[in-house]
């Protein structure tokens, strides 16, 4: 299985295009701070505001599930799919190229060095 570089896809992908896809209707707005119904549980009434999501910030939070994330949280808790499926159907859906990780050498060589680090302590 091939790693994602989720860091890159989160820069290329905003919360716009995430919220676009799932067809959410903001129902108050104040700046980059939208409130409305929350596509992860489904609110029923188009007035809800239990949905909170900050553009600039690419961050959500749903004060009914008592769930928050990025942009890519948020696909997966709405579509179902665990991250990784999730951040692939993403960039499908969207027409673009899966980001890879540039170095997985150092990456390895950055988790080897905390778990050794992790055993001297
Ligand atoms: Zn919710």
């Amino acid at each position: 299985m091939a790693g994602i570089d989720f860091r890159a896809l989160r820069c290329e992908v905003g919360m716009d295009a995430v919220l676009r896809l799932l067809r959410f209707v903001p129902s108050r707005r104040h700046g980059e701070q939208l409130r409305g119904a929350c596509p992860v549980h489904g609110s029923r009434r188009p007035e809800s505001r239990s949905f909170s999501v900050n553009l600039a910030k690419n961050a959500w939070r749903c004060f009914h599930c008592g769930l928050a994330g990025t942009q890519l949280d948020l696909w997966a808790a709405a579509t179902g799919q665990p991250l990784y499926q999730a951040a692939i159907d993403l960039c499908e859906r969207l027409h673009r190229p899966v980001p890879r990780p540039p170095h997985p050498r150092i990456i390895s060589t950055a988790r080897q060095t905390r778990t050794s680090s992790a055993n001297s302590s």
